[in-house]
């Protein structure tokens, strides 16, 4: 659709010389104070191209309108949320969008304005491109995606013995994908990854049975094929990468792409501290869904807090 086809209003900003050369209600608007659209010097009006109603033209009023504005006015075409799409290369009234049951030879606008709004004899004006300059619409800027990791370890220390990895992809308006993986620890103990014994009783509390259904049930693989199964899921582009807790996720995952031998999918430059966002003044509670200590869950369940607090506070993500 052309620029010139999606143009609904002309929007009007006309310094007025006279304002007494209008009459509202039948009374002549000696100070003009009684016309709707006067802001200082200008009248500001958008007007219907279709029908020709003034938009929010106040209920029952009328005005017969004769205003002498020469070449002190400025004129765009406008879609229906008000996007200005395009703006009159003179200066001079635009007679056909401005002049109904008259002529007004570019220096007057010149209508009656019944009651709804609507402008006698009004008929709609026919855009002639030369006549308008096309403005460049700016494209609203991309969304940066991001990354939130979660895992499930077997140890606290930097070089823990990770058991699974959840992450998700997302960005301001939600999810966008999602990774999940469970890890030989055999195979991960044998590449120097660390348990301790701590963490593992950690795991035996019958608070944690529904977070150990959850990873039992995952199938394992050896970690190098899981990091590298990661990396492709990832993508070649360092992302805004997010982990619960500066010294956690992130750093936990960076040993363990070490001891497998591959490559970090991300600059430590795109390191982010969810933790750090969620202790902030202000920052909304989380509502979780699904097993806690489920790393996908949990990945989710903090993307979503994680764009929830960024929305709170006003921060753009
Ligand atoms: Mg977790």
């Amino acid at each position: 659709m052309s620029i010139f086809e999606q143009a609904t209003h002309i929007e009007v900003e006309a310094e007025v010389r006279y304002w007494e050369d209008a009459c509202v209600n039948g009374l002549i608007d000696e100070d003009g104070s009684r016309i709707f659209g006067r802001e200082g010097d200008l009248w500001k009006v958008r007007i219907d191209l279709l029908d020709g109603i003034v938009q929010d033209w106040p209920a029952g009023e009328t005005a017969e309108i004769h205003y002498k504005v020469c070449d002190q006015g400025v004129y765009w075409l406008t879609d229906d949320s008000g996007r200005r799409l395009a703006k009159w290369r003179s200066h001079y009234v635009p007679d056909d969008f401005l002049c109904h049951g008259t002529e007004g030879f570019g220096d007057y606008i010149i209508m009656n304005v019944v009651v709804g709004g609507g402008i006698e004899h009004y008929r709609t004006p026919r855009i002639n491109p030369d006549q308008w300059e096309v403005l460049e619409i700016a494209a609203p800027p991309a969304l940066t995606t991001h990354v939130m990791n979660d895992i499930e370890t077997l140890g606290t220390g930097d070089d823990a013995l990770i058991t699974s990895i959840g992450a998700v992809k997302f960005n301001a308006n939600g999810i966008i994908s999602v990774f999940h993986q469970g890890i030989d620890p055999v195979n991960a103990q044998a590449l120097g990854l660390k348990l301790d014994a701590r963490t593992v009783f950690w795991w035996f509390d019958e608070e944690r049975a529904d977070a150990r259904r959850a990873l039992l049930s995952l199938p394992r693989h050896p970690l190098a094929v899981v990091l590298q199964r990661y990396r492709e899921w990832y993508g070649d582009e360092s992302l805004p990468t997010w982990g619960n807790g500066a010294s956690f996720d992130n750093v936990l995952m960076r040993s363990a792409f070490r001891a497998a031998g591959h490559e970090m999918p991300w600059d430590f430059r795109f390191d982010r501290c969810y933790r750090t966002m969620k202790s902030l003044p202000g920052a909304p509670r989380m509502e979780r869904s699904g097993v806690h200590h489920d790393a996908l869950d949990d990945a989710r369940s903090q993307a979503l807090h994680l764009i929830d607090i960024a929305k709170h506070l006003g921060v753009p993500l």
